[in-house]
């Protein structure tokens, strides 16, 4: 079943759209959780990386190049956090597969 990420994909609704190619797509997180904080997803919807197949691995590897390649443009030049969560139990809110990158700011660890 389709989610809100597709409708931006699809421009069926608005979202501050940072990158895009033939393969995925960045936009600003509506909720902030850093100063910078984008979302990195598949244009091919995939519910979450425990759905992810063995084919999608060049599509996995292009969305973390893309990753890197965003968070040099976005200045995050003293670090950032990349975070995938995953089901119910992992955090995931959204289900259709997602990189969240974080940066612009201190982050501690253990996250809650
Ligand atoms: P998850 O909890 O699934 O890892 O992350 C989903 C993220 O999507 C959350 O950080 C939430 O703020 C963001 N989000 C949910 N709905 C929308 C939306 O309609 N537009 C944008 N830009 N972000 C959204």
């Amino acid at each position: 079943m389709s989610t809100i990420f597709k409708k931006i994909i699809n421009r069926e609704i608005p979202a501050d759209i940072v990158y895009e190619d033939d393969v995925c797509m960045a936009f600003k997180d509506v909720s902030p959780q850093a100063p910078v904080h984008v979302l990195v997803i598949p244009k091919k919807e995939i519910v979450s990386l425990a759905n992810a197949e063995d084919d999608d691995k060049e599509l996995l590897g292009h969305l973390l190049l893309t990753v890197k390649k965003l968070a040099a443009e976005l200045g995050l030049d003293e670090g950032y956090r990349t975070i995938i969560n995953t089901g119910e139990g992992g955090g995931q809110t959204v289900f259709h597969l997602h990189i969240h990158l974080m940066g612009g700011r201190s982050l501690t660890w253990p996250p809650g």
